[in-house]
Formats: C-alpha cells, sequence, structure tokens
C-alpha cells in the first residue's frame, strides 16, 4: 500500500441541521448539492456537496441515542470523518490490521455512493475518523 497515491474524496461534517447548514453552504457560498439521501441503517441523512476535486458529506442524525446523535451530543458540530480513497480496499484493510491499527469496519460495506467503504478507528488516528472508499467499484 502506498499513502502517498492516496486522495481525499470527501470530508464529512456532523451538524445538527442539513437544512440550515445548506442555507449556507448551497444558498450563500453557492456549493453545488449533489444529493440528499437517508441511510435508515445508519440513522443519518446525508446531504453531498460538490466542489472542484473534492466533495464534503454534511451528516444528520436521524435518530437519537445514534452514533452520530452520540458523537455530536459529545463533541458538538464539526470535523466527523476524512475519506481517502483508495484502490484495493481488503488489501489496505488487512495491511493495516497486520499493523495493529483499530478497525471499524474488518470487511467493507456499501456506502452512499455505491462504493465499497470502512472506516478506521479514531483513536489510532489523532482523534480524527477515517473512511476508506474504494475507487471504481462496480456493483
Ligand atoms: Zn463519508
Amino acid at each position: 500500500m502506498s499513502v502517498g497515491s492516496m486522495k481525499l474524496d470527501h470530508i464529512g461534517i456532523a451538524v445538527r441541521s442539513i437544512d440550515e447548514c445548506l442555507k449556507i453552504w448551497q444558498d450563500i457560498l453557492g456549493l453545488q448539492l449533489n444529493m440528499v439521501k437517508n441511510i435508515p441503517q445508519q440513522k443519518v441523512k446525508v446531504a453531498v456537496l460538490d466542489l472542484k476535486n473534492i466533495k464534503i458529506e454534511l451528516l444528520e442524525a436521524t435518530e437519537e441515542e445514534s452514533t452520530l446523535d452520540k458523537f455530536i451530543e459529545k463533541r458538538g458540530e464539526g470535523l466527523h470523518h476524512l475519506c481517502f480513497e483508495v484502490k484495493e480496499i481488503e488489501s489496505v484493510l488487512s495491511d493495516i490490521k497486520e499493523q495493529g491499527v483499530r478497525l471499524i469496519d474488518n470487511v467493507p460495506r456499501i456506502g452512499v455512493s455505491g462504493r465499497k467503504i470502512a472506516f478506521i478507528h479514531p483513536k489510532d488516528m489523532g482523534g480524527v475518523l477515517i473512511e476508506l472508499s474504494e475507487k471504481d467499484y462496480k456493483n
């Protein structure tokens, strides 16, 4: 695995209200809204904004006591995760695991974008949750 070849795909931001945020991010800053989607399995609503070389994910909890709701209660709104694009997610995950880094997902799952994704535990990453997303994965 070569970390240098990874690209930052998107930045996830935990917010209390996507609608309130979009009034600023979309209406005032003029960022392009790509989609708004509910992900019931994760109890979150996601809004994806497109920038030139990167996307921004605004994440809103749809249920109290969900993982994201607890995150916002504890840490407030703000940076939630960074997502790196990788080529072969399974091999990256096994390399990282071999080095003793804690993973949230040992096996990739399918993310909002339809790509294979997996999360690395923030405890080993300077407190920042890291998402890996496989490039060009076709379901
Ligand atoms: Zn993400």
